[in-house]
C-alpha cells in the first residue's frame, strides 16, 4: 500500500481530492438524507409486537420506566423505536451544548471525570512535593498528606476551570482542537518526543523503545522520560478545551486563548517571522493548508509545499522548538510569594513548567513571532498556495504569514470531524481512537458500578460509555467511509477498476484506515465480551461457559476472566465485564432496588447500531449532493461490508466456538494460567473485517493476529498460541434480536438491496415461493417451511459455513434440526455431495416429528432410577418414544427458532419486504 506505487498523474488527483475533502465537515445543522428515511422506518414498526420483544426488563430500567404500563404514552419516551432511540437522546444532548455554547455557557456534569492516563507521571512528583508515600505511617499521617495533595490539585484545577469561565467572559468561545492540534501543543511536548530536537529519525516500523526516533504512536511508544515528564500534560493548546486527560486541568492558559484574546481586543495577529516560512515558500505553503480550518472529517494534517508529513515530523519540518539550553538552576525561577505552606515545595515541573531531558532541566524557544494589525492582511494569491485554500486574510505587506492556530467550537464537536472532541487527547485518528477506548477500559471498574456514588444510575452509566466513547469512535469512522465513497466515482471517473485502486488510494489515508479497523474491532469486542469470574467446561461442550448463575453444578474451574483491563509484560490485556445489572446482595430491605452496576447488556445491545447508523450530517455544496446523495450513506459497515456480513451472520447462530474471544490454552486445551487463575497472557479478541477472521492477541508491544486450520488449533502465524480455548461471548437472543433490529433499521444505504438479499427470509404459505434456485430451507419441526437466497460458502477458523446473513442463520437452524430429529436428506443443490437442509420425519403414530434419542441425556424412569442407555422406545435403535427434552440439539433448537421468526418479522415490521413478499399480487 505504498503511495509511491500510484501513477504519478493519478497520484497528483488523490491527492487534490483529499484536500478538497479535508473541506468536508459534520455539523449539527447539517440537513441529513437519511435521517428522515429512519424515522420513517421507526415509525412504521411502532406498536407492533417486533417493537414490543425490544422493551426488555433491561431495556424498561435504562428508560427508568420498569413497574409502569408499557401504554403508547410510556412506549413513545421509551422505546428504542421511538424516544428512548439513542440517537434521539444525542442529537437533544448536541443541540443543548450548541445552545449553551452559543451563550458563552458550559455545564461539566459530575459524569465527566477525566482520564488519569498521567497519574503515575504524577503521583512521583506530588510525593516529591507532599512527601512519599509510607505504609508504615499511621493513617493520621496518611490521611494529613493526601488531604494536602488533594486540595493542591483542587486549587489548580479550580484556577483552570476560572481561566476557562473567564475566557467565556471576555468572549471566547470553546476550542476543542486544544488537544489535537500539534502545532499549538506546548514546547515541552516536542522537548520530549524528539529530546530537545536531537531525535531527527522518523520511525518507519515499530521500535521497542521509542528514543531513537519520532514517529506515530504505533510505531514509537512511550518512553520512561516522557511519561515521568507529564508528556500527556503537554498535548494542549488551549484553555477553552474540555480536557480529556486529567494533568492538562493543572496547566493554565494556552497560545490559542492568547492568541484569541489579542485578536478580539487588539485585532492584532501574530504572523511567523522566520524568512522560511514567508508567502511562496514551501513551509510558507504548509501554514496556509493548515489556515483556519479543522481538516474536516479527515481531521488537521500537516505539509510541507504539496507533501503531507505526519505531525510528529513537526519539529524536523518546520522546527517547532529551537534554541534549547539547559536550565542550571531552576529554582531562580520560583516566584517570590510562593507559598509553600500550602503549595508544597516549588516544583520545577509541576510548578515551573521546565521538562527534565537525559536528567536535565532546559528549556527551549518557540519560533519566532511579530504583531501585525488584522487589516493589514491580505489573502493569498493561487501561486502562494498548494493549489487550494480556506482561510481568511493571513499574509501582511512584508509577505509573512499569519500562524494558523486551529480553531473549532461546539457546532462542529462530536459529530465525526476528527480533530474536535469534546474529552479527548491525541493528535492523529490512531491517538485519538486509542484514547477513546483505552479510557473506556480502564475506567470500566469505576464507572460501570455503583460504589456508593449518589448520582449513579443504569442509565447515567450505560449512556456515559455510549456517548462519551462509542457514538465518537462511530462518527470518527464515518469520515473514511465517505471518502471510500467518493473514491469510487473518482475511480470510474479516471478509468480505474475501484477493487483493485482503493487499496493504493487507502495508502494515502493509512491513519485513517488503522482508525477504523480499530473501531470495527472495538464494537465487535463490545460483542463478545465474556462475562468476568470462574469459568468451566460442561460435559459435552466446547465452549468455557460462566460459573455464576450456572443451572446446575458446575465443574471445576478452568479459568477466571478479569475484570476490565489488567496489565501483562508489555502488553495490556482487555478482560470481561458483567453483563447483568446486579442487585446488591447486602443491602437489607433495599437489596432488590439498590443496583450495583450497568451490565455489558448496554453495550452489547447498541454494538449494531454503532457498525451501521450512517446518518449524514456534513456540510456540502456539492453539485452530486443534488443529483444523487445516497453516497453520503456512510457507516463502518459500508466500510467493512464483508466484515459486517460476516459478524453479522455469525453472531446470529449459537455457533460459539467461532464467535467467542480466546485465551491461550496447554495442549490439552486447558487454559494456561498464572497463579491466580487468570490467564497468563492477554486474552485474544475476533477481528472480523480482513480477508479471513483472524483472533489477535496482544504481545509485546504490539498485536499478534492469526487464523486457525481447526477451530482452536494449528494458528497460521507462528507467534499466535498454538492452541486456545474459547470463551462464551455471551451473545444469545437477547444480543440477537437487537442485532437484528438496527441492522435492519438502519440498512446500509450502499448496495440496500444487496443487504437485504443477504438478511431476507421467506416463509412458505404467508410469503410466495421466491422461486430461485440458490436456496437453502430451513424445515422446522414446528411445521414452518423457511427459505433464504445462498451466496455461496466460506471458512472460518477451519469450518465451512454459509456466508449469507439468513442462509448462515437457516443452516444453523438446520444443523440443530438434525441432531435433534430423524430426518430425511433434502436436495444437494450445491453438489458438494451433502444434503442442503434436512426434513424431519413425522411419526406415523403421533403426527409429531420424531426426536432422536440423545446419549448424553439419562432417561429417569417412574421409580427414580436414571437410564443412561434410555428407555424401550427412547435408546440407541427406538426413538418413538422420546420427547423434546431428552434432546440437548432439540431445546436449543426450540429456543432458536425466534431467530428466523424474527428477521423474517423485521421485513413487515420495516415494510422492508416487496409486496410479492407478503403475498399481495
Ligand atoms: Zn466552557
Amino acid at each position: 500500500l505504498d503511495p509511491e506505487a500510484v501513477p504519478p498523474a493519478a497520484a497528483a488527483a488523490i491527492r487534490q481530492l483529499k484536500h478538497e475533502l479535508s473541506g468536508v465537515q459534520a455539523t449539527i445543522e447539517a440537513a441529513s438524507v437519511h435521517a428522515p428515511i429512519y424515522e420513517s422506518r421507526r415509525r412504521q414498526a411502532a406498536g407492533t409486537t417486533f417493537e414490543a420483544e425490544l422493551m426488555t426488563p433491561m431495556v424498561q430500567q435504562l428508560q427508568g420506566v420498569e413497574g409502569l404500563p408499557l401504554n403508547d404514552q410510556v412506549m413513545d419516551l421509551a422505546s428504542p423505536l421511538r424516544g428512548g432511540n439513542p440517537e434521539v437522546r444525542r442529537h437533544l444532548l448536541q443541540l443543548r451544548e450548541e445552545a449553551l455554547g452559543r451563550r458563552g455557557a458550559c455545564i461539566l456534569g459530575p459524569g465527566e471525570a477525566e482520564m488519569p492516563f498521567s497519574l503515575t507521571g504524577l503521583s512521583a512528583i506530588l510525593q516529591e512535593k507532599f512527601g512519599s508515600f509510607d505504609p508504615s505511617d499511621s493513617p493520621a499521617e496518611q490521611q494529613e498528606r493526601a488531604e494536602r495533595m488533594r486540595q493542591f490539585v483542587a486549587r489548580r484545577a479550580h484556577f483552570s476551570v476560572i481561566a476557562h469561565e473567564m475566557g467565556h467572559s471576555v468572549g471566547l468561545r470553546h476550542n476543542f482542537v486544544g488537544s489535537s492540534d500539534a502545532f499549538i501543543f506546548r514546547p515541552q511536548y516536542w522537548q520530549l518526543r524528539t529530546r530537545n530536537g536531537s531525535v531527527r529519525a522518523a520511525c518507519r516500523e515499530l521500535t521497542t523503545d521509542g528514543n531513537t526516533c519520532v514517529g506515530p504512536r504505533y510505531f514509537d511508544p512511550v518512553t520512561a522520560e516522557e511519561r515521568e515528564n507529564l508528556i500527556w500534560m503537554w498535548e494542549h493548546g488551549s484553555i477553552m478545551d474540555y480536557a480529556g486527560e486529567a494533568s492538562q486541568d493543572l496547566l493554565g492558559i494556552g497560545i490559542y486563548d492568547f492568541a484569541a484574546a489579542r485578536m478580539l481586543y487588539g485585532e492584532t495577529v501574530a504572523v511567523a517571522r522566520d524568512e522560511t516560512f514567508a508567502a511562496g515558500t514551501p513551509r510558507g505553503q504548509g501554514l496556509l493548508a493548515k489556515m483556519d480550518n479543522f481538516g474536516g472529517i479527515l481531521g488537521i494534517t500537516f505539509q510541507t509545499g504539496d507533501s503531507d508529513f505526519h505531525y510528529s515530523q513537526l519539529q524536523q519540518q518546520w522546527g517547532v522548538i529551537q534554541n534549547c539550553r539547559p536550565v542550571t538552576d531552576p529554582d531562580l525561577f520560583r516566584p517570590a510569594a510562593w507559598n509553600e505552606a500550602a503549595d508544597g515545595p516549588w516544583h520545577p515541573l509541576l510548578d515551573g513548567q521546565f521538562v527534565r531531558i537525559d536528567g536535565q532541566w532546559t528549556r527551549c524557544d518557540q519560533p519566532e513571532v511579530d504583531y501585525v494589525r488584522w487589516q493589514d492582511l491580505r489573502r493569498p494569491t493561487d501561486g502562494e498556495t498548494a493549489g487550494y485554500y480556506r482561510g481568511g486574510p493571513s499574509i501582511d505587506r512584508q509577505g509573512r504569514i499569519r500562524m494558523p492556530y486551529g480553531f473549532a467550537t461546539d457546532r462542529w464537536a462530536d459529530l465525526g470531524n476528527l480533530s474536535v472532541y469534546r474529552h479527548d487527547n491525541g493528535a492523529d485518528p490512531y491517538e485519538i481512537f486509542n484514547f477513546l477506548m483505552t479510557s473506556q477500559e480502564v475506567w470500566q471498574i469505576f464507572e460501570t458500578y455503583r460504589r456508593h456514588k449518589q448520582t449513579f444510575s443504569v442509565r447515567n452509566a450505560a449512556n456515559r460509555i455510549l456517548e462519551r466513547y462509542n457514538a465518537k469512535i462511530r462518527d470518527g469512522a464515518k469520515g473514511l467511509t465517505l471518502m471510500k465513497n467518493v473514491y469510487k466515482d473518482f475511480a470510474l471517473a479516471m478509468g480505474y477498476d475501484f477493487d483493485t485502486f482503493w487499496p493504493l488510494v487507502a495508502g494515502f489515508f493509512s491513519e485513517n484506515i488503522l482508525a477504523s479497523g480499530m473501531a470495527f474491532d472495538h464494537f465487535a469486542r463490545q460483542l463478545a465480551r465474556p462475562e468476568i469470574g470462574p469459568h468451566f467446561l460442561p460435559e459435552n461442550d466446547t465452549v468455557l461457559r460462566s460459573t455464576y448463575d450456572y443451572v446446575g453444578t458446575p465443574g471445576a474451574t478452568m479459568v477466571t476472566v478479569p475484570n476490565g483491563a489488567t496489565g501483562y509484560y508489555g502488553a495490556i490485556g482487555l478482560g470481561g465485564k458483567l453483563v447483568e445489572n446486579r442487585l446488591c446482595e447486602s443491602c437489607g430491605e433495599y437489596d432488590s432496588e439498590y443496583t450495583v452496576n450497568a451490565g455489558s447488556y448496554y453495550d452489547k445491545m447498541n454494538a449494531a447500531m454503532l457498525m451501521t447508523e450512517s446518518a449524514d450530517n456534513f456540510i456540502s455544496s456539492s453539485r452530486n449532493d443534488f443529483v444523487d446523495p445516497r453516497y453520503r450513506a456512510v457507516s463502518i459497515a459500508d466500510l467493512f461490508p464483508d466484515g459486517y456480513r460476516r459478524w453479522l451472520a455469525n453472531n446470529l447462530t449459537g455457533d460459539d466456538l467461532l464467535k467467542g474471544p480466546r485465551v491461550a490454552a496447554d495442549s490439552r486445551g486447558r487454559p494456561t494460567l498464572d497463579p491466580e487463575g487468570y490467564p497468563d497472557a492477554p486474552i485474544g479478541w475476533i477481528s472480523w473485517w480482513g480477508d479471513t477472521p483472524q483472533a489477535c492477541f496482544p504481545d509485546g508491544n504490539t498485536t499478534i493476529c492469526s487464523s486457525y486450520a481447526e477451530p482452536t488449533s494449528d494458528p497460521f502465524h507462528p507467534r499466535a498460541p498454538a492452541r486456545t480455548a474459547v470463551l462464551d461471548p455471551q451473545v444469545g437472543w437477547e444480543q440477537q434480536k437487537f442485532l437484528i433490529a438496527w441492522t435492519m433499521l438502519y440498512l446500509p444505504e450502499n448496495e440496500q438491496s444487496e443487504w437485504l438479499d443477504q438478511m431476507r427470509v421467506w416463509e412458505l404459505g404467508r410469503d410466495a415461493d421466491p422461486g430461485f434456485a440458490q436456496r437453502i430451507e430451513f424445515h422446522s419441526p414446528n411445521g414452518r417451511v423457511y427459505v433464504a437466497r445462498t451466496f455461496g460458502k466460506e471458512t472460518i477458523f477451519g469450518k465451512t459455513v454459509q456466508r449469507g446473513i439468513a442462509a448462515r442463520v437457516l443452516e444453523y437452524a438446520d444443523s440443530l434440526a438434525e441432531a435433534a430429529y430423524v430426518t430425511d436428506p433434502g436436495p444437494d443443490l450445491d453438489g458438494d455431495g451433502d444434503p442442503d437442509w434436512h426434513v424431519p420425519v413425522v411419526s406415523p403414530t403421533t403426527g409429531q416429528p420424531l426426536v432422536r434419542w440423545d446419549p448424553t441425556v439419562a432417561l429417569v424412569d417412574e421409580m427414580g432410577f436414571v437410564h443412561r442407555d434410555g428407555l424401550p422406545g427412547c435408546n440407541a435403535t427406538e426413538n418413538e418414544a422420546c420427547t423434546c427434552f431428552s434432546n440437548r440439539a432439540c431445546v436449543t433448537l426450540s429456543r432458536y427458532l425466534s431467530i428466523p421468526a424474527y428477521l423474517r418479522e423485521a421485513l413487515d415490521a420495516y415494510r422492508l419486504g416487496d409486496p410479492s413478499a407478503r403475498g399481495v399480487y
